[in-house]
C-alpha cells in the first residue's frame, strides 16, 4: 500500500443521494488508483439530526455500491474530548473569544460586508474586543457565548488538484469564524481539520461547494501544527432546473434507486458522468480503478438529465 490516505466523510443527516454517491465513488477511486487507503468517518456532529439509523444506512449504501474502507468507522459525535483539546490549544495562543451576538445582531451590523464566495456575511467583529466586565454582563443576562477564531488579514491559497488555484483573504472575505456554537456544538471547520489530521488523511476529495472553506481549513491546520492534505474538489451534480441535487430529491436517494437499478448499473452511470466511461455500462468500482484519472473528470458541474429509465 502507498502512503496515500483518502477518506469518505458523509454527513448522515438523511438518506444518501446520487451527489453523495458521486463524491464518495471519486474519493474512493482516487485513493485506490494510487494504491492508497480509504477511511470512513461519519460526520454526525449534529447528533439529533444524524440518528444512528442514518449512519447505518450510509454504510449499507456504500457497501451496496461496492465501496469499502480500511478502518473501524470514526464517528464525530464521539470525539468531543479531542475537539475540546484542540480548542484549548488555540485558546492558549489567544486566538479564541466568546461571541454573544444573536442571529439578528449578526445580520444587522453596519460593518458587515457579504463574502464573495459564501452566502455567510463577514463577521463585523462586534465581540472581538469585549472587556471582561462586558463578557460578565452578557453571561449574567444568561447569554451563552459561541467561540470564534481570530483570523489574520492574510491570504490563504492552495492549488486544488482538480480545479487549480484558489485563495481568500481571511479577514476581508471570511471574518472570525465560529469553532463552537453557543449550544456547545463543534463546528464543521474544526472537526474536519482535527479529524483529517488525527486520521492521517493525505488527500481530501469532495464537492466544490466546500472549496471556499478550504482557506479557513488551511489556517486552522497551520495554527494547530497539522500538515496540509492535498485537495481535489469535484463538480456538483445538478438537477435539470440548475439546482444542486440534494436530500430533498427523495426519488434520487440511493435507497429508492436501488429498487430500480443494480449497483453496477448506477456505478456505470456515475463513472460515465465522471468521464471514466464512454457510455454507462454496468461496472464495479474496482473495475473503474484502472480507468481513473483526474484528467478525465470534468471541471464543470454536471446536469443530471440522463438517468436510464429502466
Ligand atoms: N460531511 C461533508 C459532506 O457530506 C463533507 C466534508 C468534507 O469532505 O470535508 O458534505
Amino acid at each position: 500500500m502507498s502512503d496515500v490516505t483518502g477518506r469518505l466523510a458523509p454527513s448522515p443527516s438523511g438518506e444518501m443521494h446520487l451527489g453523495n454517491a458521486f463524491a464518495a465513488l471519486l474519493a474512493w477511486l482516487s485513493a485506490r488508483a494510487q494504491g492508497g487507503r480509504v477511511l470512513l468517518r461519519l460526520e454526525d456532529l449534529d447528533l439529533p439530526r444524524c440518528p444512528a439509523r442514518y449512519s447505518q444506512g450510509v454504510m449499507e449504501d456504500f457497501r451496496w455500491l461496492g465501496l469499502d474502507w480500511d478502518n473501524d468507522p470514526a464517528y464525530q459525535s464521539q470525539r468531543s474530548a479531542y475537539y475540546e483539546d484542540c480548542l484549548v490549544r488555540l485558546a492558549a495562543q489567544d486566538l479564541l473569544y466568546p461571541c454573544y451576538c444573536t442571529r439578528r445582531e449578526l445580520h444587522s451590523g453596519p460593518t458587515e460586508a457579504s463574502a464573495p464566495h459564501t452566502a455567510a456575511p463577514v463577521y463585523g467583529g462586534r465581540c472581538r474586543a469585549l472587556t471582561a466586565a462586558q463578557r460578565a454582563d452578557y453571561e449574567a443576562q444568561g447569554r451563552r457565548g459561541a467561540l470564534r477564531l481570530r483570523v489574520p488579514d492574510q491570504v490563504y491559497a492552495l492549488t486544488d488538484g482538480h480545479l487549480g488555484p484558489y485563495a481568500a483573504n481571511l479577514a476581508r472575505e471570511v471574518g472570525d469564524f465560529i469553532l463552537r456554537r453557543s449550544d456547545g456544538l463543534y463546528a464543521y471547520q474544526l472537526a474536519v481539520v482535527a479529524d483529517d489530521a488525527a486520521m492521517g488523511v493525505t488527500e481530501v476529495v469532495r464537492g466544490r461547494d466546500l472549496l471556499p472553506s478550504t482557506p479557513q481549513q488551511l489556517y486552522l491546520q497551520e495554527i494547530l501544527g497539522f500538515s496540509h492534505p492535498e485537495y481535489c474538489h469535484l463538480p456538483l451534480l445538478l438537477a435539470p432546473d440548475g439546482r444542486r441535487l440534494s436530500k430533498r430529491e427523495g426519488d434520487l436517494s440511493l435507497r429508492a434507486l436501488s429498487k430500480r437499478y443494480k449497483s453496477t448499473e448506477l456505478v456505470g452511470v456515475l463513472g460515465c458522468w465522471a468521464g471514466l466511461l464512454d457510455k454507462p455500462a454496468p461496472v464495479t468500482p474496482q473495475e473503474l480503478v484502472p480507468e481513473f484519472s483526474w484528467g478525465r473528470v470534468p471541471r464543470e458541474d454536471i446536469t443530471v438529465t440522463d438517468l436510464p429509465s429502466s
